[in-house]
């Protein structure tokens, strides 16, 4: 995993083009090219900021046979799937699944605020639109630990069933299952009456939150404390610690951030 500074700094010039380029919908392949990184760190960090709600997740389903793009939608067989433009029939599986990313309405509306009155953008644009993008179903993507923890929160479980056989995402479920059993054991010996993390320094958290000025980032951090709040209900440690450092990578190092981490450790 070789994710540096200039890849992020890439990344933020990469959304701020998009922010201002016609290009909907792009694949982790697109930013692999325009960073010049392999196909697996783009797929990491698009998902990481996926978390983080810059970037929203979606899944497109095609046909194996005419490869045209197909509607995904629940009420439909998923193991016997007829293609509407071909009528192949077929069982989905993850070589059929393609995941896309997309700025969310939310961080472009900040990104295009931020910048008014500045042109640096414009000028990555056209190197954007010149860069092919290639379709990669998530079958060709090695993704890590870390990255299919936050994949499974974010995928919609019906696409979650579409893998139970395939390889990737059992892995994913099973990790799921794994950490649900570990919380249940974890919460049957833990005194549920002593908190994680004393309740002040949640409360100092919230109110630096609340007192955020800008509206898009204080609700986006709203969310996370939120989510944080409620792993710390399940005794969830390394959840409440991913979401404390979503909020950390937003709003800087607080010092109730870092007590709170001390808890946590
Ligand atoms: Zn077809």
């Amino acid at each position: 995993m070789n994710i540096t500074f200039i890849t992020r700094k890439k990344f933020q010039e990469f959304l701020e083009s998009l922010c201002y380029s016609s290009i909907e919908k792009f694949t982790a392949s697109k930013f692999a090219k325009y960073a010049s990184i392999g196909l697996d760190d783009s797929f990491k960090l698009l998902i990481e900021h996926v978390a983080t709600k810059e970037l929203e997740l979606s899944w497109e389903l095609r046909c194996p046979n005419c490869n045209r793009v197909l509607s995904l939608n629940s009420n439909k067989d998923l193991e016997e799937y007829e293609c509407d433009f071909c009528c192949d029939i077929f069982d989905v599986d993850e070589n059929d699944l393609f995941p896309k990313f997309q700025v969310t309405k939310e961080f472009k509306d900040y990104l295009i605020e931020s910048n008014k009155g500045g042109n640096s953008v414009k000028k990555t644009e056209k190197a954007i639109t010149d860069i092919p993008d290639k379709n990669i179903p998530i079958s060709d993507i090695n993704i890590d630990e870390e990255t299919k923890k936050i994949l499974q929160e974010f995928t919609h479980s019906t696409i979650i069933n579409v893998f139970n056989g395939g390889s990737q995402m059992n892995q994913i479920s099973n990790s799921f299952n794994h950490s649900t059993l570990n919380n249940a054991s974890i919460q049957s010996t833990h005194n549920s009456q002593i908190p994680i993390v004393p309740e002040e320094h949640v409360v100092e958290l919230q109110d630096y939150i609340n007192n955020i000025d800008d509206e898009v980032l204080r609700n986006m951090n709203d969310e996370h404390l939120k989510n944080f709040k409620e792993s710390l209900k399940q005794h969830d440690k390394e959840m409440a610690k991913k979401y404390l450092s979503f909020i950390g990578k937003t709003i800087g190092t607080v010092s109730s951030i870092s007590t709170i981490a001390g808890y946590l450790n």
